[in-house]
Protein backbone atom coordinates (compact mmCIF):
# COMPACT_ATOMS: atom_id res chain seq x y z
CA UNK A 1 0.00 0.00 0.00
CA UNK A 2 1.46 3.34 -0.73
CA UNK A 3 1.43 5.61 2.24
CA UNK A 4 -1.21 7.89 1.15
CA UNK A 5 -3.61 5.21 -0.06
CA UNK A 6 -6.33 3.96 2.59
CA UNK A 7 -9.41 2.22 2.71
CA UNK A 8 -11.52 4.06 4.23
CA UNK A 9 -11.26 8.07 4.98
CA UNK A 10 -13.17 9.21 7.41
CA UNK A 11 -13.84 13.10 7.91
CA UNK A 12 -13.95 14.01 11.44
CA UNK A 13 -12.76 12.66 14.82
CA UNK A 14 -15.56 13.05 17.09
CA UNK A 15 -18.68 11.06 18.45
CA UNK A 16 -18.95 9.43 15.39
CA UNK A 17 -15.81 9.11 13.64
CA UNK A 18 -13.36 7.97 16.84
CA UNK A 19 -15.72 4.40 17.89
CA UNK A 20 -16.00 3.97 13.55
CA UNK A 21 -12.25 4.44 13.08
CA UNK A 22 -11.67 1.98 16.00
CA UNK A 23 -14.25 -0.21 14.42
CA UNK A 24 -13.59 -0.28 11.04
CA UNK A 25 -9.48 -0.96 11.88
CA UNK A 26 -10.82 -3.70 14.18
CA UNK A 27 -12.33 -5.42 10.94
CA UNK A 28 -8.95 -5.11 9.19
CA UNK A 29 -9.09 -2.14 6.78
CA UNK A 30 -6.72 0.61 6.27
CA UNK A 31 -8.27 4.20 8.16
CA UNK A 32 -7.31 7.22 8.03
CA UNK A 33 -9.17 9.93 9.87
CA UNK A 34 -8.91 13.41 9.10
CA UNK A 35 -9.83 16.27 11.36
CA UNK A 36 -9.15 20.38 10.77
CA UNK A 37 -8.61 20.56 14.84
CA UNK A 38 -5.67 19.91 16.47
CA UNK A 39 -6.66 16.40 18.67
CA UNK A 40 -9.51 14.16 19.01
CA UNK A 41 -12.83 14.93 19.82
CA UNK A 42 -12.41 19.11 19.62
CA UNK A 43 -15.73 19.10 17.50
CA UNK A 44 -19.39 18.57 19.13
CA UNK A 45 -17.56 15.27 21.09
CA UNK A 46 -16.33 17.29 24.14
CA UNK A 47 -19.04 19.58 24.66
CA UNK A 48 -21.37 16.26 25.41
CA UNK A 49 -22.62 15.91 28.91
CA UNK A 50 -22.15 12.02 28.45
CA UNK A 51 -25.61 10.81 28.95
CA UNK A 52 -26.25 7.21 27.00
CA UNK A 53 -29.55 5.68 26.94
CA UNK A 54 -31.06 3.59 24.60
CA UNK A 55 -34.73 4.73 25.46
CA UNK A 56 -35.73 6.46 22.54
CA UNK A 57 -39.04 6.55 20.69
CA UNK A 58 -37.52 5.35 17.52
CA UNK A 59 -36.49 2.11 17.31
CA UNK A 60 -33.36 2.55 14.93
CA UNK A 61 -31.69 4.77 17.37
CA UNK A 62 -33.18 2.15 20.29
CA UNK A 63 -31.29 -0.72 18.39
CA UNK A 64 -28.56 1.59 17.64
CA UNK A 65 -27.83 2.71 21.51
CA UNK A 66 -28.42 -0.56 22.50
CA UNK A 67 -25.08 -1.79 21.24
CA UNK A 68 -23.45 1.52 22.33
CA UNK A 69 -24.58 0.76 26.14
CA UNK A 70 -23.27 -2.55 25.98
CA UNK A 71 -19.97 -1.02 24.66
CA UNK A 72 -19.51 1.48 27.35
CA UNK A 73 -20.90 -0.22 30.04
CA UNK A 74 -18.20 -3.01 29.64
CA UNK A 75 -15.73 -1.24 28.31
CA UNK A 76 -13.44 -1.40 31.26
CA UNK A 77 -13.82 -4.93 31.98
CA UNK A 78 -13.37 -5.38 28.29
CA UNK A 79 -10.62 -3.19 27.38
CA UNK A 80 -9.24 -1.99 30.86
CA UNK A 81 -9.24 2.06 30.75
CA UNK A 82 -11.61 3.64 32.80
CA UNK A 83 -13.96 5.92 31.34
CA UNK A 84 -15.70 6.82 34.62
CA UNK A 85 -19.69 4.85 33.38
CA UNK A 86 -22.10 5.23 35.80
CA UNK A 87 -25.08 3.16 35.62
CA UNK A 88 -27.58 5.26 37.32
CA UNK A 89 -30.48 4.65 34.81
CA UNK A 90 -32.45 7.75 33.10
CA UNK A 91 -35.61 8.99 35.19
CA UNK A 92 -37.68 11.62 32.89
CA UNK A 93 -40.17 13.31 35.72
CA UNK A 94 -43.67 14.48 35.50
CA UNK A 95 -45.23 17.31 37.14
CA UNK A 96 -47.96 17.87 34.67
CA UNK A 97 -50.63 15.29 33.14
CA UNK A 98 -49.38 16.22 29.76
CA UNK A 99 -45.68 14.97 30.28
CA UNK A 100 -46.75 11.82 32.63
CA UNK A 101 -49.66 10.85 29.81
CA UNK A 102 -46.59 11.83 27.08
CA UNK A 103 -44.01 9.55 28.79
CA UNK A 104 -46.28 6.61 29.61
CA UNK A 105 -47.44 6.52 25.69
CA UNK A 106 -43.81 5.44 25.14
CA UNK A 107 -43.24 2.94 27.25
CA UNK A 108 -45.18 -0.38 25.77
CA UNK A 109 -43.22 0.52 22.52
CA UNK A 110 -40.10 0.47 24.44
CA UNK A 111 -40.88 -2.39 26.66
CA UNK A 112 -41.48 -4.19 23.49
CA UNK A 113 -38.21 -3.42 22.13
CA UNK A 114 -37.06 -5.23 25.27
CA UNK A 115 -35.75 -2.00 27.54
CA UNK A 116 -35.87 -2.13 30.69
CA UNK A 117 -37.73 0.89 31.53
CA UNK A 118 -40.85 1.46 33.92
CA UNK A 119 -42.64 3.97 35.27
CA UNK A 120 -42.56 5.17 38.71
CA UNK A 121 -45.48 6.79 40.85
CA UNK A 122 -44.45 10.11 42.79
CA UNK A 123 -43.05 7.65 46.17
CA UNK A 124 -40.98 5.43 44.68
CA UNK A 125 -39.59 7.89 42.13
CA UNK A 126 -38.32 9.95 45.60
CA UNK A 127 -37.43 6.66 47.04
CA UNK A 128 -35.06 6.39 44.27
CA UNK A 129 -34.51 10.27 43.36
CA UNK A 130 -35.07 11.53 47.28
CA UNK A 131 -33.80 15.17 47.03
CA UNK A 132 -36.66 15.50 44.15
CA UNK A 133 -38.97 18.56 45.00
CA UNK A 134 -42.40 15.99 46.31
CA UNK A 135 -44.52 19.29 45.28
CA UNK A 136 -46.65 18.20 42.61
CA UNK A 137 -44.53 15.16 41.60
CA UNK A 138 -46.84 12.94 39.60
CA UNK A 139 -44.19 10.32 38.83
CA UNK A 140 -41.59 9.53 36.08
CA UNK A 141 -39.92 6.77 33.71
CA UNK A 142 -37.00 4.88 35.16
CA UNK A 143 -34.53 3.34 32.87
CA UNK A 144 -32.11 1.26 34.94
CA UNK A 145 -29.83 0.03 32.28
CA UNK A 146 -29.24 3.74 31.13
CA UNK A 147 -26.44 5.29 32.33
CA UNK A 148 -23.08 8.22 31.97
CA UNK A 149 -19.70 8.09 31.32
CA UNK A 150 -17.04 10.54 30.45
CA UNK A 151 -17.03 12.07 27.26
CA UNK A 152 -13.31 12.84 26.97
CA UNK A 153 -12.05 9.37 28.77
CA UNK A 154 -14.52 7.63 26.79
CA UNK A 155 -13.11 9.51 23.07
CA UNK A 156 -9.21 9.29 24.46
CA UNK A 157 -10.35 5.34 24.84
CA UNK A 158 -11.46 4.82 21.56
CA UNK A 159 -9.29 6.97 19.89
CA UNK A 160 -6.22 5.12 21.02
CA UNK A 161 -7.92 1.76 20.65
CA UNK A 162 -8.20 2.77 16.92
CA UNK A 163 -4.68 3.38 16.89
CA UNK A 164 -3.32 0.49 18.04
CA UNK A 165 -5.58 -1.40 15.45
CA UNK A 166 -4.19 0.26 13.07
CA UNK A 167 -5.99 3.72 12.10
CA UNK A 168 -4.41 6.73 11.51
CA UNK A 169 -5.17 10.13 12.88
CA UNK A 170 -3.94 13.43 10.93
CA UNK A 171 -4.95 16.69 12.30
CA UNK A 172 -4.87 20.28 11.52
CA UNK A 173 -6.05 18.84 7.57
CA UNK A 174 -9.46 20.52 7.01
CA UNK A 175 -10.78 18.55 3.83
CA UNK A 176 -11.58 20.95 1.37
CA UNK A 177 -12.57 18.23 -1.89
CA UNK A 178 -13.75 14.75 -2.94
CA UNK A 179 -12.22 13.16 -5.64
CA UNK A 180 -14.25 10.70 -8.00
CA UNK A 181 -13.87 9.31 -11.25
CA UNK A 182 -16.90 8.06 -13.38
CA UNK A 183 -19.30 8.09 -10.39
CA UNK A 184 -17.07 6.82 -8.16
CA UNK A 185 -15.16 8.12 -4.65
CA UNK A 186 -11.17 8.33 -5.17
CA UNK A 187 -9.73 9.98 -2.73
CA UNK A 188 -9.71 13.32 -0.70
CA UNK A 189 -7.86 16.22 -0.54
CA UNK A 190 -6.63 18.71 2.57
CA UNK A 191 -5.51 21.95 2.66
CA UNK A 192 -1.80 19.95 2.40
CA UNK A 193 -1.92 16.69 1.11
CA UNK A 194 -4.01 13.88 -0.96
CA UNK A 195 -5.32 10.67 0.10
CA UNK A 196 -6.58 7.91 -2.26
CA UNK A 197 -9.43 5.55 -0.99
CA UNK A 198 -12.30 4.06 -2.30
CA UNK A 199 -14.46 5.06 0.99
CA UNK A 200 -15.16 8.34 2.17
CA UNK A 201 -17.21 9.18 5.62
CA UNK A 202 -19.00 11.85 6.18
CA UNK A 203 -18.70 12.06 10.14
CA UNK A 204 -17.89 16.23 9.87
CA UNK A 205 -21.14 16.93 12.81
CA UNK A 206 -22.17 20.40 12.67
CA UNK A 207 -20.21 21.11 9.19
CA UNK A 208 -21.25 17.63 7.31
CA UNK A 209 -23.21 19.43 5.23
CA UNK A 210 -20.30 21.96 3.92
CA UNK A 211 -18.64 18.36 3.46
CA UNK A 212 -21.39 16.91 1.84
CA UNK A 213 -21.23 19.57 -0.73
CA UNK A 214 -18.08 18.83 -2.42
CA UNK A 215 -19.73 15.58 -3.62
CA UNK A 216 -22.70 17.18 -4.16
CA UNK A 217 -24.90 16.44 -2.10
CA UNK A 218 -27.38 18.57 0.16
CA UNK A 219 -27.21 16.97 3.42
CA UNK A 220 -30.47 18.39 5.77
CA UNK A 221 -28.07 19.46 8.46
CA UNK A 222 -28.21 22.42 10.68
CA UNK A 223 -26.29 23.45 13.72
CA UNK A 224 -28.07 24.70 17.04
CA UNK A 225 -26.14 25.64 20.26
CA UNK A 226 -26.63 24.75 23.62
CA UNK A 227 -25.14 25.49 26.92
CA UNK A 228 -24.00 23.30 29.78
CA UNK A 229 -22.30 23.74 32.71
CA UNK A 230 -20.18 21.68 35.57
CA UNK A 231 -20.00 22.21 39.26
CA UNK A 232 -17.55 21.57 42.30
CA UNK A 233 -16.98 17.71 42.75
CA UNK A 234 -19.47 16.85 45.91
CA UNK A 235 -20.12 13.72 47.79
CA UNK A 236 -22.34 11.21 45.71
CA UNK A 237 -25.99 11.87 46.14
CA UNK A 238 -27.21 11.33 42.45
CA UNK A 239 -27.24 8.19 40.59
CA UNK A 240 -29.72 8.72 37.81
CA UNK A 241 -29.50 11.17 34.93
CA UNK A 242 -32.87 13.45 35.60
CA UNK A 243 -34.55 14.67 32.14
CA UNK A 244 -37.44 17.42 32.58
CA UNK A 245 -38.90 18.16 29.55
CA UNK A 246 -40.95 20.25 30.51
CA UNK A 247 -40.82 23.66 29.08
CA UNK A 248 -39.96 26.70 30.77
CA UNK A 249 -38.86 30.92 29.92
CA UNK A 250 -35.94 30.07 27.28
CA UNK A 251 -36.19 26.72 27.52
CA UNK A 252 -37.71 23.45 26.22
CA UNK A 253 -36.11 20.67 28.59
CA UNK A 254 -33.01 20.55 30.90
CA UNK A 255 -30.75 17.82 32.26
CA UNK A 256 -28.27 17.05 34.98
CA UNK A 257 -26.32 14.09 36.25
CA UNK A 258 -23.39 13.75 39.02
CA UNK A 259 -20.48 12.53 37.53
CA UNK A 260 -17.98 9.67 39.27
CA UNK A 261 -16.04 12.07 40.25
CA UNK A 262 -18.99 14.06 41.97
CA UNK A 263 -19.40 17.09 39.71
CA UNK A 264 -22.72 17.77 38.82
CA UNK A 265 -22.85 18.40 34.92
CA UNK A 266 -26.19 20.03 33.27
CA UNK A 267 -27.55 21.46 30.12
CA UNK A 268 -31.03 22.74 28.60
CA UNK A 269 -32.36 23.19 25.34
CA UNK A 270 -32.59 26.95 24.45
CA UNK A 271 -36.42 27.93 23.37
CA UNK A 272 -36.19 29.34 21.03
CA UNK A 273 -33.33 27.84 19.68
CA UNK A 274 -29.46 29.40 19.08
CA UNK A 275 -29.11 28.10 15.44
CA UNK A 276 -25.37 28.80 14.00
CA UNK A 277 -22.37 28.15 14.46
CA UNK A 278 -21.70 30.58 17.31
CA UNK A 279 -20.55 28.90 20.63
CA UNK A 280 -19.74 32.51 22.85
CA UNK A 281 -21.43 31.42 25.71
CA UNK A 282 -24.24 33.84 27.24
CA UNK A 283 -25.42 35.44 30.37
CA UNK A 284 -28.87 34.23 30.27
CA UNK A 285 -27.51 30.55 31.18
CA UNK A 286 -26.84 30.44 34.27
CA UNK A 287 -29.38 32.39 35.78
CA UNK A 288 -31.98 30.43 33.12
CA UNK A 289 -30.68 26.42 34.58
CA UNK A 290 -30.18 27.19 37.88
CA UNK A 291 -34.28 28.44 38.59
CA UNK A 292 -35.03 24.96 36.70
CA UNK A 293 -32.43 23.00 38.66
CA UNK A 294 -33.30 24.36 42.09
CA UNK A 295 -36.86 24.01 41.40
CA UNK A 296 -36.44 20.27 40.40
CA UNK A 297 -33.86 19.35 43.30
CA UNK A 298 -33.29 22.28 46.15
CA UNK A 299 -30.54 21.09 47.50
CA UNK A 300 -28.76 22.00 44.45
CA UNK A 301 -28.78 25.91 45.77
CA UNK A 302 -25.63 25.47 47.74
CA UNK A 303 -23.39 23.84 44.63
CA UNK A 304 -21.00 26.27 43.54
CA UNK A 305 -20.84 25.96 39.45
CA UNK A 306 -17.10 25.95 38.21
CA UNK A 307 -17.44 26.27 34.43
CA UNK A 308 -19.96 26.65 31.50
CA UNK A 309 -19.98 25.88 28.15
CA UNK A 310 -21.29 26.04 24.52
CA UNK A 311 -21.51 23.36 21.68
CA UNK A 312 -23.68 22.19 18.97
CA UNK A 313 -25.87 19.96 17.86
CA UNK A 314 -26.17 18.90 14.27
CA UNK A 315 -29.76 19.06 13.92
CA UNK A 316 -32.03 17.58 11.39
CA UNK A 317 -35.44 18.16 10.36
CA UNK A 318 -36.62 15.17 12.12
CA UNK A 319 -34.25 14.58 15.29
CA UNK A 320 -33.14 11.67 14.15
CA UNK A 321 -29.77 11.48 12.34
CA UNK A 322 -29.08 10.58 8.13
CA UNK A 323 -27.01 7.15 7.92
CA UNK A 324 -26.43 5.60 4.15
CA UNK A 325 -24.64 5.52 1.01
CA UNK A 326 -24.95 8.18 -1.94
CA UNK A 327 -27.16 6.84 -4.76
CA UNK A 328 -25.71 9.63 -7.14
CA UNK A 329 -21.32 8.68 -5.93
CA UNK A 330 -20.29 5.33 -4.82
CA UNK A 331 -18.39 4.95 -2.05
CA UNK A 332 -19.38 7.96 -0.26
CA UNK A 333 -21.16 7.42 2.92
CA UNK A 334 -22.88 9.31 5.42
CA UNK A 335 -23.51 9.05 9.01
CA UNK A 336 -24.10 12.73 10.03
CA UNK A 337 -26.95 15.08 11.54
CA UNK A 338 -26.82 12.90 15.58
CA UNK A 339 -28.52 15.79 17.12
CA UNK A 340 -28.05 16.01 20.41
CA UNK A 341 -27.15 12.19 21.03
CA UNK A 342 -23.98 11.61 18.46
CA UNK A 343 -22.10 10.30 21.80
CA UNK A 344 -24.98 7.20 23.11
CA UNK A 345 -24.95 6.50 18.84
CA UNK A 346 -21.30 6.80 18.55
CA UNK A 347 -20.05 3.37 19.28
CA UNK A 348 -23.03 0.82 18.07
CA UNK A 349 -23.34 3.24 14.88
CA UNK A 350 -19.20 2.92 14.16
CA UNK A 351 -19.94 -1.18 14.16
CA UNK A 352 -22.85 -0.39 12.02
CA UNK A 353 -20.29 1.71 9.74
CA UNK A 354 -17.61 -1.31 9.63
CA UNK A 355 -20.20 -4.07 8.65
CA UNK A 356 -20.95 -1.61 5.65
CA UNK A 357 -18.24 -0.71 4.56
CA UNK A 358 -16.60 -4.64 4.68
CA UNK A 359 -19.93 -4.99 2.87
CA UNK A 360 -20.65 -8.17 5.51
CA UNK A 361 -24.11 -9.17 5.37
CA UNK A 362 -26.28 -7.07 7.05
CA UNK A 363 -28.76 -8.29 9.62
CA UNK A 364 -32.58 -7.55 9.47
CA UNK A 365 -32.08 -4.81 12.02
CA UNK A 366 -29.32 -2.98 10.28
CA UNK A 367 -31.55 -3.05 7.24
CA UNK A 368 -34.20 -1.37 9.24
CA UNK A 369 -31.82 0.88 10.81
CA UNK A 370 -30.55 2.03 7.10
CA UNK A 371 -34.47 2.26 6.07
CA UNK A 372 -35.41 4.80 8.87
CA UNK A 373 -32.45 6.34 9.07
CA UNK A 374 -31.62 6.98 5.08
CA UNK A 375 -30.51 10.63 4.14
CA UNK A 376 -32.84 10.42 0.94
CA UNK A 377 -35.90 10.07 3.33
CA UNK A 378 -38.79 12.57 3.70
CA UNK A 379 -39.03 13.98 6.93
CA UNK A 380 -42.71 14.16 8.24
CA UNK A 381 -42.26 11.83 11.49
CA UNK A 382 -40.43 14.12 14.95
CA UNK A 383 -39.02 11.80 17.06
CA UNK A 384 -40.51 12.39 20.25
CA UNK A 385 -37.36 12.13 22.64
CA UNK A 386 -35.17 14.06 20.59
C1 LIG B 1 -24.12 20.96 25.56
C2 LIG B 1 -24.25 19.63 24.85
C3 LIG B 1 -24.56 18.48 25.57
C4 LIG B 1 -24.67 17.26 24.91
N1 LIG B 1 -24.91 16.13 25.65
C5 LIG B 1 -24.99 14.93 25.02
C6 LIG B 1 -25.19 13.73 25.76
O1 LIG B 1 -25.31 13.75 27.00
N2 LIG B 1 -25.23 12.55 25.09
C7 LIG B 1 -25.11 12.49 23.72
O2 LIG B 1 -25.19 11.40 23.16
N3 LIG B 1 -24.90 13.61 22.99
C8 LIG B 1 -24.85 14.82 23.60
N4 LIG B 1 -24.64 15.96 22.87
C9 LIG B 1 -24.64 15.88 21.40
C10 LIG B 1 -23.30 15.38 20.88
O3 LIG B 1 -22.27 16.20 21.38
C11 LIG B 1 -23.29 15.40 19.35
O4 LIG B 1 -24.45 14.79 18.83
C12 LIG B 1 -22.09 14.62 18.82
O5 LIG B 1 -20.90 15.07 19.41
C13 LIG B 1 -21.99 14.73 17.30
O6 LIG B 1 -20.97 13.84 16.92
P1 LIG B 1 -20.31 13.93 15.47
O7 LIG B 1 -19.23 12.91 15.43
O8 LIG B 1 -21.39 13.89 14.45
O9 LIG B 1 -19.69 15.41 15.42
P2 LIG B 1 -18.38 15.99 16.16
O10 LIG B 1 -18.13 15.31 17.45
O11 LIG B 1 -18.52 17.46 16.14
O12 LIG B 1 -17.22 15.56 15.16
C14 LIG B 1 -17.15 16.13 13.87
C15 LIG B 1 -15.69 16.42 13.57
O13 LIG B 1 -15.56 16.71 12.19
C16 LIG B 1 -14.52 17.65 12.05
N5 LIG B 1 -14.68 18.30 10.73
C17 LIG B 1 -15.73 18.99 10.28
N6 LIG B 1 -15.52 19.40 9.01
C18 LIG B 1 -14.30 18.96 8.65
C19 LIG B 1 -13.53 19.05 7.46
N7 LIG B 1 -13.96 19.70 6.36
N8 LIG B 1 -12.29 18.48 7.46
C20 LIG B 1 -11.81 17.84 8.56
N9 LIG B 1 -12.51 17.72 9.71
C21 LIG B 1 -13.75 18.26 9.75
C22 LIG B 1 -14.73 18.59 13.24
O14 LIG B 1 -13.54 19.30 13.55
C23 LIG B 1 -15.16 17.62 14.33
O15 LIG B 1 -14.07 17.21 15.16
C24 LIG B 1 -24.49 17.19 23.50
C25 LIG B 1 -24.15 18.35 22.79
C26 LIG B 1 -24.02 19.56 23.45
C27 LIG B 1 -23.65 20.77 22.66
Amino acid sequence: MAESTFDVVLIGAGSVGIPAAMSLAEAGLDVLVLDQAASPGQGSHKAAIGGVRATHSQPAKIQLCRRSLEIFSTWQATRGDDIQWTSGGYVFVAYREREARSLRELLSEQQDLGLSIRWLDAIDLLALVPGLNPEGLLGGTYSAEDGHCSTLLAGHAMAEAARRAGAIFRFGERVTGIASSGGRVTGVQTMSASYAAPNVINVAGAWARDVGKLVGENHAVHPDSHEAGITEPVAPFLQPLIVDVRPAAGSANCYFCQLADGQVIFCLTPDPPFPGFDCRETSAFLPQIAQRMIALMPRLASLRVRRTWRGLYPMTPDGAPLIGWSPQTEGYLAAIGMCGQGFMLGPGLGELLARMVVQSSLSGWDEQILKALSPYRSFGHVEALK
